[in-house]
Parts: structure tokens; sequence; C-alpha cells
């Protein structure tokens, strides 16, 4: 098999996210949730969030504040047939009166890579619990050295890094609240950054 030279990532665009109920948040806040960064803590089982609002009906979405991901059953599915739903820790979603919300479960992804840009891209190291936070500016570009083909990553906007393959099948789900963005592997970074953003957070269990 030739070595990829392009990934791709899928994120929402909507700003109609899920809500978390606010007692859940407090609650978040004192257990699982980072102080500093608002992301969940590596190491922290996370087995339902309460949502008070749902967010728009899309394949992929996110709860607004936490750090974690909404998928749709039907792109779970695909991610299923392709062998890499594994590739993501999932929470159920509870309604205030503690119905399952059908349909929809929250994600984190157990690998994370960082969508990197140009020097003039955003970045500082939570001074919490370490995880590196990147807003990337110019063309968009993935490390080579970070990607590994057959699994699926996360990437900092609470969506995924996947291949080709599953690109275009994610694409027939999709709608207009969907960017599915082409980036290269890149063997070396342009943003003069000496780092290794890598961020695996495979150490929940
Ligand atoms: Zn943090």
């Amino acid at each position: 098999m030739n070595k990829p030279s392009y990934v791709f990532a899928i994120f929402s665009t909507t700003s109609d996210a899920y809500e978390m109920r606010n007692k859940t948040c407090d609650e978040a806040k004192g257990t699982w949730l980072c102080s500093g960064c608002a992301s969940p803590k590596k190491t922290s089982e996370i087995h339902h969030v309460v949502i008070k609002q749902k967010g728009i009906n899309t394949s992929l979405n996110f709860i607004s504040g936490v750090g974690m991901g909404v998928i749709r059953e039907d792109l779970l599915q695909l991610l299923s047939e392709f062998g890499v739903s594994n590739d993501l820790i999932l929470s159920t979603l509870l309604n205030e009166d503690g119905s399952k919300i059908s349909g929809f479960q929250a994600f984190r992804p157990k690998k994370e890579i960082i969508i990197r840009g140009n020097s003039a891209s955003s970045y500082r190291k939570c001074e919490v619990c370490g995880r590196h936070l990147y807003h990337p500016l110019g063309d968009w570009y993935v490390l080579r050295s970070q990607y590994s083909p057959g699994i699926i990553f996360g990437n900092q906007f609470k969506g995924l890094i996947v291949s080709l393959e599953i690109a275009n099948q994610v694409k027939k789900l999709s709608s207009k609240q969907i960017a599915i963005t082409k980036l290269p592997l890149l063997d070396a970074a342009r943003d003069n950054l000496n780092l290794d953003l890598s961020l695996d957070v495979k150490s929940y269990q």
C-alpha cells in the first residue's frame, strides 16, 4: 500500500452545539474537567453527560465548552464498518430527566493529532494538565510522524482525522454544518515550534 500524502479533518462548523446542564458543569469542574483548559482530564472516566439543550442534528457536533464531540449513530456505524470505532471513547448523553438521548453519543478520541499551521499560529501549554492548546493559522497540515494509517484520531476542533476512504463515505452522510478539509502530511513543521505536539490520551484505562 502506498503511503498516503493526505489525511482529512472532519469537524462541525455549527454554532448550534449541545449545552451541558449547569449542575453537571459544576460537577465536571470538580472531577473530570480540567480547570485550566476546559477539556476532559486524560485519566477521567465519563459514563454520561447530562444535557440541557440538544444541538443541531448533524453527524458530528460537540458539547459547548467541555472539549467533547458528539457523534450520530450513522457515522459511528460507518466508522465501525472501517474497524475504527474503538478509537473513540463513548459516553452516554442524558436528558435532564435522566432519559437517554438516542441516536447520539458523546466521544473523546483515544489519540489526537494537532492540526498545525504557520509561524503566526498560537500555541500554549495548559498550566494545569499539560495539554497542548494550538490554533493553526495559514495553510493547515499534519505532521507525517504523528499519523498512523489504520486508526482515526481526534483533532483540536473536537472532530476527527481520517483517511481518504473514510472521508469519501462521511461526505455521503454530511450536511452543510460539517467541514471536511484535506490536509497534507508534511515531514517538517512550518510554525517554527520545535515541539512534539502529539497528544496521546490513551491512558483512560
Ligand atoms: Zn488542561
